[in-house]
């Protein structure tokens, strides 16, 4: 299994972050040792003083395609999470200031929560779908995936021309506006919609 993930694709916090709208989707990589399941605790880690939240719409890749052609994207994935994009944000400007990559800033191990996936069919219209997270209890980033800047199946087409995807892959999506920093003790609670999917306490 391995994780994508697309930044920039919202223009709020495209603006936030001082950053340029970019030509196409910019992708990262997060390692399967990223993950974390079934609302398990985040451990602060000691190597950053500055570890930000980012709530994001998670697809699951549901069969193996190369070179998807975006009128087809549709077919290659079959559910839809959310998960938290935890980035370590001193390392990621330390790393973007001097022009080298920012990798161990979004790929550190339990920097990718993942909530439970639920069938796409479920949900009326998937192009349009509500998300928002709270920190303990007040809400910090509220976004539709209508405002995205590519979308679901750009993301797909795009990323196959570059990378086989399997079944069993997530793709994080981007994150709205109002990301920013946690500490120990706090909980993250992530909706889609009205429905909590999500739970991730900092300790
Ligand atoms: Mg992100």
């Amino acid at each position: 299994m391995k994780i994508l993930a697309v930044g920039k694709n919202y223009s709020a916090h495209i603006k936030e972050m001082h950053s340029e709208r970019p030509d196409d989707p910019v992708i990262f990589f997060k390692p399967e040792t990223a993950v974390l399941r079934n609302n398990a605790p985040f451990y602060y880690p000691e190597f950053s003083n500055d570890i930000h939240y980012e709530v994001e719409i998670l697809l699951r890749i549901s069969k193996t395609g190369k070179y998807i052609d975006e009128k087809f994207a549709h077919n290659y994935f079959d559910a839809i999470g959310i998960g938290i994009d935890f980035t370590a944000r001193d390392i990621q400007w330390k790393a973007k200031e001097k022009g080298l990559p920012w990798a161990l800033s979004k790929g550190f191990d339990g920097s990718a929560p993942i909530s439970k996936f639920i069938d796409k069919s479920k949900f009326d219209d998937i192009k349009n779908l509500g998300f928002s997270l709270l920190l303990d209890g007040e809400l910090r980033q509220q976004g539709n995936t209508s405002n995205m800047l590519f979308s679901f199946e750009e993301i797909i087409a795009y990323i196959s021309k570059f990378v086989l995807l399997k079944k069993g892959d997530i793709i994080y999506t981007g994150t709205p506006e109002g990301v920013g920093p946690v500490k120990p003790g706090n909980k993250l609670e992530a909706f889609i919609e009205d429905e909590k999917i999500l739970e991730v306490e900092i300790r």
